[in-house]
């Protein structure tokens, strides 16, 4: 009698390593990473508790081919809202770019700018863009 193919244990998934990203294949990971585990964390923005589950993990390696040794820091809201603090940071970025001279003096948008740079770093503990934090404090002194 054939037996039915058993689903993997929850909490569990297959690995494809020939489905990774050429770098990840090529890393110490490789040589070790038999099957994707749950992950479990703690946001290191609102310090809930929470879980990079195996099928994720599949996901994010093997579909969207993040590098491997890529890891979660954030939970799935905090993740997302960092994601428009990212997209708010490119349209300041823009504007500014298009508009430097008229908006050096716009307080609000230079406040509101180097607010959304502080935000991002509650959700980031890297990347801190501290010559432009300066830059707009500076313009800031002088407008107030
Ligand atoms: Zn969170």
């Amino acid at each position: 009698m054939k037996r039915k193919p058993e689903p993997p244990p929850l909490g569990r998934a297959p690995v494809d390593i020939s489905q990774w990203e050429p770098n990840s294949q090529g890393s110490v990971a490789a040589s070790f990473t038999q099957e994707y585990v749950d992950e479990h964390y703690q946001c290191w923005h609102c310090k809930c508790n929470a879980i990079f589950t195996a099928r994720d993990q599949k996901h994010t390696y093997e579909v969207r081919k993040a590098n491997i040794n890529q890891r979660r820091i954030l939970c799935d809201s905090c993740w997302h809202e960092s994601l428009n603090v990212v997209k708010k940071l490119e349209t300041c970025a823009e504007v500014w770019g298009e508009s430097k001279m008229t908006r050096r003096t716009d307080k609000a948008f230079l406040a509101n700018w180097l607010h959304l740079l502080e935000l991002q770093e509650t959700y980031a503990p890297y990347r801190h863009d501290i010559a432009r934090k300066n830059m707009l404090r500076k313009l800031l002194a002088i407008v107030d």
